[in-house]
């Protein structure tokens, strides 16, 4: 079959003919219609160093998805051929006490699709079924696509209350930019978003932020002035991975101020703690979503009218793929998906 390796250690991707996946008893066979590329793929595409740490050559990498079931293991229920699916990327050993509790989001031996085992760029994906989501009928094959990356944007920011709450988003790529048309969605009064980069803060502005601000030209506290804000945020959700915006956080808090971190750091990341204690803050990491409860929740957003197809500002037939990243490269898209059909 056709699909999108990382076969060699360097820079790049290399279009390849892997034998079709085999299908356990408990697994499903997914002919793939769309992927989407995540900042993740970029990175192994790029060859950075966390790549070159953890990608294992050759592989077929990719995790965000939408195809049709075309094959089911005998022990698998609940699914029928036919099916239109995503499915969580997390794959999780279902025998730590975590998983054992539910909370499959926090199992400390989770897999990734796409980049400790083989991935959705392909013409087929074999995972376990338990993996798959089925998608319904109202939303379209693009958005299904990116329903992971979405689901990180659901899961960050439906972490705590919004309803009425002034939130602090840093980082405008598609993430901090679904997350703000999420938290609007379900009643924030201002988002405020920042980013260093106009392309995408106009998208965030397309989005609903209240105010989407260039953090080279102008700063948080002024916006958040500006606005009548008296007492700093309630909410904040860090986005971009970046020291600085973590500071731009800490120092427009209000005191009691909650906070999401999603965002990777490339190191070890040194911050002020004082801010942190005698502030009162609360610090939640966030990683993946939970299993299944943010992807009931953001298929349900989306069936309620919340539109995010402009986030998806590309398609390229996948045999364009070199140009799809090297777009990606340049920072100015938004999410950026790949047509298998
Ligand atoms: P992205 O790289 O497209 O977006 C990050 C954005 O941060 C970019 O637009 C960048 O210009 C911006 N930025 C850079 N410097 C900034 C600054 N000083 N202030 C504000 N913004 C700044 O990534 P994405 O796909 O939207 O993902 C967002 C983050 O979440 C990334 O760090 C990614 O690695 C991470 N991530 C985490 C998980 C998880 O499970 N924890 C899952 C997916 C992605
Ligand atoms: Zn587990």
């Amino acid at each position: 079959m056709k699909a999108l390796g990382k076969l060699k250690s360097q820079k790049g991707l290399w279009m390849y003919d892997p034998p079709k996946p085999e299908v356990g008893n408990n697994d499903i066979l997914v002919k793939i219609k769309k992927t989407a590329i995540c900042g993740t793929d970029l990175h192994i595409y790029n060859w950075d160093q966390w790549s070159q740490n953890t990608i294992k050559v050759p592989m077929t990498i990719g995790h965000e998805f939408v195809g049709e079931v075309v094959e089911l293991g005998s022990e698998v229920k609940g699914l029928e051929l036919g099916d239109r699916v995503s499915g969580e990327g997390h794959i999780t050993c279902g025998h730590c006490r975590n998983c054992r509790a539910g909370k499959r989001h926090l199992c400390r031996n989770t897999i990734g699709i796409g980049v400790n085992r083989d991935g959705c760029f392909a013409e087929y994906l074999s995972m376990p079924a338990g993996n798959a989501f089925k998608i319904p009928e109202s939303i379209s094959d693009d958005v299904a696509s990116c329903l992971d990356p979405f689901g990180n944007a659901a899961h960050t920011a439906l972490s705590f209350d919004l309803v009425g709450e002034d939130v602090l988003i840093t980082g405008a790529g598609p993430i901090g930019i679904f997350a703000t048309a999420i938290c609007r969605h379900v009643g924030a009064r201002h988002v405020v978003i920042t980013d260093v980069n106009d392309y995408r803060l106009d998208l965030a502005r397309k989005m609903g932020a209240t105010k989407a601000i260039n953090v080279t030209k102008e700063s948080v506290s002024q916006t958040a002035s500006d606005l009548g804000m008296t007492e700093g945020f309630d909410v904040a959700l860090e986005m971009s991975g970046v020291r600085s915006a973590f500071d731009d956080i800490l120092s427009n808090m209000n005191h009691g101020g909650k906070i999401a971190l999603l965002g990777i750091p490339s190191s070890e990341m040194a911050i002020d703690w004082n801010k942190v204690i005698f502030k009162g803050l609360f610090i939640k990491g966030i990683y993946g979503r939970e299993m299944f409860e943010t992807w009931y929740k953001m298929t349900s957003i989306l069936q309620a009218g919340l539109d995010i197809t402009p986030v998806i500002t590309h398609n390229f037939k996948v045999d364009d793929f070199e140009e799809a990243f090297e777009l990606m490269n340049t920072g100015h898209t938004g999410k950026v998906v790949l047509d298998w059909q």
